[in-house]
């Protein structure tokens, strides 16, 4: 059975113009800077988002890790969002791997953090102190819905860290998404930060990858450390050739997502036991709660879509998440629909 898979865009599969790719990239040796397919994906990414430099890394979380290692030292303090991705799920890497102590701060129903609560947190000095060095933004902000941040508030928050002094990292995992809904460009929504990271392989269906992009002496700093992480790849433009079709081919087409989260959103509001969450989604990420009426638990429904063909997962006490991605089409929005009005009907 070919099941419709709803858990997140990490499941997209690489297309079959990606296979191709992978099999007749030209490599070399990346960790010596001799594979092409790679060099020429880190110039594209670089390019694209008006950064000097840029470099490719296993994952999201190496990306951010890497940002963090190069931004702060030991004992240094970073302000993020307490709905994070950064502060909640990454293994709480920046503690365990670069001692660096994060300030969690409330992340806002929109995925921003107020200016006055970011103001707030840094750190006066002070004998007792660490020292702020870096704020990270989430974009889109996952955890609040899938919300994409502006430019101008993202701008707001460039001229807060440089009037204070800090740098400012944006985890952009879905920032190509952020950019498409609001049709803005990638470039002017990254400008304030000193460094992105961005997933490839998330909604723009690459099987493996993410980028950091930065200044060039950032990025040197990133790929020696990334060597020390275990992150250094040697052919690995066989995985680049798929990132460069990523940004070749899979960013205008963010937009079907996001009207087919809008579609399943308005599809699953007809359904009785389920509360979606206010508002329109605005990219590609459908939350609901279950109401109280509801007596199957989070397992029982995941089970019971299981068997009608439908991979969904909950995301938390009564609460799931449903992601749209490339190989979700109207036909499997309408079948996940109508298999949820099945099982709630229980
Ligand atoms: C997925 C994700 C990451 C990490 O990416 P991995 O490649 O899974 O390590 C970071 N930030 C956000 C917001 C994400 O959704």
């Amino acid at each position: 059975m070919e099941y419709i898979d709803l858990r997140s865009d990490t499941v997209t599969k690489p297309t079959p113009e990606m296979r191709e790719a992978m099999a007749k990239a030209a490599v070399g040796d990346d960790v010596y800077g001799d594979d092409p397919t790679v060099n020429k994906l880190q110039e594209m990414a670089a390019g694209m988002l008006g950064k000097e430099d840029a470099l490719f890394v296993p994952s999201g979380t190496m990306g951010n890790l890497l940002a963090l290692l190069v931004h702060c030292q030991r004992g240094d303090e970073v302000i993020v969002g307490n709905k994070a991705h950064i502060y909640l799920n990454e293994v709480g890497g920046m503690s365990a791997l670069g001692g660096i102590h994060p300030c969690p701060i409330q992340n806002q129903a929109d995925g921003t953090l107020a200016l006055d609560d970011i103001l707030a947190s840094i750190q006066t000095e002070d004998v007792h102190h660490t020292i702020t060095r870096l704020i990270c933004l989430e974009n889109t902000q996952n955890v609040c819905g899938g919300v994409p941040l502006t430019p101008e508030y993202t701008r707001q928050v460039g001229e807060l860290a440089r009037k204070n002094n800090l740098s400012l990292h944006i985890d952009g995992a879905r920032i190509f998404n952020a950019a498409v809904a609001q049709n803005v460009s990638v470039r002017e929504l990254v400008d304030p930060a000193d460094s992105v990271m961005f997933c490839l392989s998330k909604g723009l269906a690459s099987p493996v990858g993410s980028m950091l992009v930065g200044t060039k002496k950032f990025i040197a700093r990133a790929r020696h450390l990334r060597k020390m992480l275990g992150g250094g790849m040697r052919q690995v433009g066989v995985l680049a050739a798929a990132g460069i079709i990523s940004l070749e081919k899979m960013i205008e087409r963010l937009d079907d997502d996001h009207a087919r989260a809008r579609k399943l959103s308005d599809g699953l509001k007809q359904v009785r036991g389920l509360v979606l969450d206010a508002g329109s989604p605005s990219t590609n990420m459908v939350y609901f709660n279950l109401s109280d009426d509801v007596r199957l638990s989070e397992n029982q429904i995941v089970e019971m879509m299981n068997e009608r063909g439908v991979l969904v997962d909950w995301s938390g006490v009564r609460r799931f998440r449903l992601v749209t991605h490339c190989w979700i089409d109207d036909q499997a929005v309408k079948r996940a629909v109508s298999a949820l009005k099945e099982v709630l009907a229980h």
